[in-house]
């Protein structure tokens, strides 16, 4: 409104100037040089106010030069909006300030890096955690950097899961890094020391295995006396013998409880310790097979072996073995006795896979994600008399985690269940070279 009324008073202004003008040209008999002298006027008017808001443009902060009319009003607005930006700026500059001075005081360590690997900012406990120097900023963290994990992790493309490692020898620290990608590829770190939390752990399953190792003898001794006085039940009093019976097969439970901690122990422990070494799983799957024909003679298991012994994956034979016997004894325990069991071993792509496939009785979608879990149990199979300890899946997932395989699950409630080891390319072993086989003499 007032703008417009700015306008209209410099309309009337040019126009009052024009009029006294074309007045005075008529009364000296020259209208039209009385106009043009006016025009130029104006213009010359004009055109030093531009050079003024020029001049003044180019000197940012100052206040705005003396104008009057339109000019003093486009002045005051440039101004105003001048002011205001300056404002938004500090503004912005301070919350970018405070964001700054709360990563620096963080105890974790964070790090910018722009998506060429170049560090662009980080704090004091990434400096201390990371081994950097201030004047590091602006070098490639790709050259900084002394683990070769961290590396490894930092050239991925997959941050879903957190790094664990350790620095420095058996004395050293652990640290976790978690990498965030925002903006155009840049990436956000965070390192923290988590050596105090790896030690209780630690101290945690040195406990559980030293218990259930210090437990074994004991219930090796029971095992062995129940067995003792079960297998002459005439020299015993009826009363006495299923009493007995239950507690050999509560005895039993114990024990194959035990051992399925101590194999979860032994696994923990050694992971990271890489004793890999190549392995037919056809033959695996054979040896399985005897076993099963014994312990479970009226169940129909099946075995489809698409790839052959040529195809062997790196990994620790007893670990690969339990993992999968796990597997099939599952698929057994939770399908119905005249329903088949299926173990396929073929490729998928890039990908070896090992299927165990049963038409039993499935699991609803919501358990799928904690069935890896310690003792984590179905509400039916905890009901029901399966005999299972609860250790079976984790003990897969970790052999699969200290193997690098992947672990599927589908299932289907009342229908059955197919559990996937995914052994991808860098599991498995390569083909020997062309010349070895063009020499077979060799
Ligand atoms: P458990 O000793 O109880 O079998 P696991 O860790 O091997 O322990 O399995 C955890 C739970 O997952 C089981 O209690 C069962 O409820 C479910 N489960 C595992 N395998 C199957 C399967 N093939 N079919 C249906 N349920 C299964």
């Amino acid at each position: 409104m007032r703008g417009n009324m700015t306008w209209l008073s410099a309309a009337a202004r040019i126009g009052t100037l024009l009029a006294v003008a074309t007045a005075l040209g008529w009364y000296y008999g020259q209208p039209l040089a009385a106009v043009t002298i006016a025009l130029a006027g104006l213009v010359i008017l004009w055109l030093y106010q531009m050079y003024q808001v020029q001049r003044w443009l180019q000197r940012p902060g100052e206040p705005p030069p003396e104008a009057y009319g339109i000019w003093g009003e486009l002045l005051g607005q440039i101004y105003q909006l001048q002011k205001r930006g300056r404002e938004a700026r500090a503004r912005l500059q301070s919350t970018v300030d405070y964001l700054q001075d709360s990563f620096a005081s963080m105890r974790d360590g964070v790090a910018i890096v722009d998506d060429q690997g170049v560090l662009k900012w980080f704090n004091e406990s990434a400096q201390r955690l990371l081994g950097l120097r201030p004047d590091d900023r602006g070098q490639s963290l790709m050259n900084l950097l002394r683990t070769p994990e961290f590396l490894r992790y930092f050239n991925r493309e997959d941050y879903s899961q957190p790094l664990q490692y350790r620095v420095g020898g058996d004395d050293g620290v652990y640290q976790r890094v978690e990498i965030t990608r925002f903006g155009d590829g840049d990436r956000l770190l965070f390192v923290r020391d988590v050596t105090a939390e790896v030690r209780m752990e630690k101290v945690r399953k040195d406990f559980v295995a030293n218990v259930s190792h210090e437990l074994r003898t004991p219930l090796t001794v029971i095992c062995g006396y129940l067995g003792t006085f079960l297998s002459d039940t005439t020299r015993l009093e009826q009363r006495y013998i299923k009493p007995l019976q239950q507690m050999l097969q509560q005895a039993v439970r114990m024990e194959n409880l035990l051992k399925d901690l101590l194999l979860l122990a032994r696994i923990e422990s050694e992971q990271g310790i890489v004793r890999h070494v190549p392995i037919e799983l056809c033959a695996l799957l054979a040896e399985l097979q005897d076993e099963l024909r014994t312990a479970h003679a009226d169940r129909k298991i099946e075995l489809d072996l698409e790839l052959g012994a040529g195809h062997k994956v790196l990994g620790d034979y007893r670990e690969l073995y339990s993992a999968v016997s796990n597997l099939v004894l599952n698929a057994i325990k939770y399908s119905p006795v005249d329903s088949l069991v299926t173990i396929v071993w073929r490729q998928v792509g890039v990908n070896y896979v090992l299927e165990v496939k049963d038409r039993g009785i499935g699991i609803d979608r919501r358990h799928v994600p904690r069935l890896t879990e310690r003792f984590y149990r179905v509400e039916d199979s905890r009901a029901s008399s399966t005999g299972g300890t609860g250790l079976g899946l984790a003990i897969v997932k970790h052999v699969a985690a200290s193997h690098g395989i992947r672990l599927e699950i589908n299932s289907e409630l009342g229908k059955g269940s197919v559990f996937s080891l995914v052994f991808g390319p860098q599991t498995q072993v390569t083909s020997p070279p062309q010349q070895a086989r063009a020499n077979p003499a060799a």
